[in-house]
């Protein structure tokens, strides 16, 4: 039971994502109306739209139509996201985080931990050069040109209708994150999760940091898939994890012996009040 309440965010997030997918594979293969379609564009209760931001992105600058559906789906998106969740979709519905998650775990347990964190820092920007070539190029070719190689598409689609060859990619992902690269997918090219790092900048619900309580035992650092937005804070300062990469996964509230990490509000009008007074 203390197991259980340990990683309560790790369980609910595998339920959460687990039963998107299950209901995807309800709508094709029983007709369930509850969600429909796939993580590029769906319909809850065949009335309410949600649209991947990217895939949105991409179609604009494709020059294709973008019906009001899409566009409805995209604004709901960009305020949940925006406003509550920031970037939560990577930890909380993106089915591939379970993949990375899984190779991050293991080469945690086979020591590769430490080896490229420093290099792999300098180079976690790639993602955001990476996202803004995708919509280059799909200006330039009027196609959405990340959705033919998503792995978050592959992943969601493969469910509903069959996974085919796509698991050639999915493998190489993992085989990626375990033998190559830390974090190398979600933490260095996923155009998506930079598009929701940036819808997410400024969201209310974030990590906060008690330093009085923290003892630089590390145990964050070492599980976190984003340590640089740690690392800015740990045993430095109370306050609120303010880098736009973190997953909000809780992955570091549960690691943490100290009671030095948890889930708050972010209160923008007293953090304000609070900087005048300082003044
Ligand atoms: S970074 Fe991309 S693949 Fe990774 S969890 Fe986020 S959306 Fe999914
Ligand atoms: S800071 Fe915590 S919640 Fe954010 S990504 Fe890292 S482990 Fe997850």
């Amino acid at each position: 039971m203390g197991s259980i309440i340990k990683n309560k965010y790790l369980i609910l997030r595998r339920i959460s994502q687990l039963t998107i997918l299950f209901l995807y594979f309800g709508a094709n293969a029983y007709g369930w109306k509850i969600l429909v379609g796939n993580l590029s564009l769906s319909k809850i209760f065949d009335k309410i739209p949600l649209t991947d931001p990217f895939a949105f992105l991409q179609m604009l600058f494709a020059g294709a139509v973008i019906s009001t559906d899409m566009l409805v789906g995209f604004i709901i998106i960009v305020l949940f996201y925006g406003l509550i969740g920031g970037r939560a979709f990577c930890s909380w519905v993106c089915p591939v985080n379970m993949i990375t998650d899984l190779a991050a775990w293991l080469r945690r347990k086979t020591h590769h931990e430490k080896d490229n964190l420093i290099s792999a820092m300098k180079i976690k920007q790639f993602r955001y050069w990476f996202a803004g070539i995708l919509l280059i190029i799909s200006a330039l070719t009027g196609a959405a040109a990340f959705e033919f190689i998503s792995p978050i598409g592959i992943f969601t689609r493969g469910i509903a209708f069959g996974l085919g060859f796509g698991w050639v990619w999915l493998l190489a992902i993992f085989l990626f994150d375990t033998f190559v690269l830390k974090n190398g997918w979600c933490g260095h090219v996923c155009p998506l999760g930079a598009t929701y790092s940036i819808i997410g900048a400024k969201n209310l619900i974030r990590v906060k940091h008690n330093k009085d309580n923290c003892t630089n035992c590390g145990n964050c650092l070492m599980i976190c898939p984003e340590p640089q937005v740690l690392t800015q804070i740990i045993n430095k300062k109370s306050d609120f994890i303010s880098g736009i990469e973190c997953t909000n996964c809780g992955r570091c509230i549960e690691v943490c012996n100290d009671n030095a990490l948890n889930f708050s509000i972010r209160n923008y009008i007293k953090g304000e009040k609070n900087e005048k007074a300082n003044n």
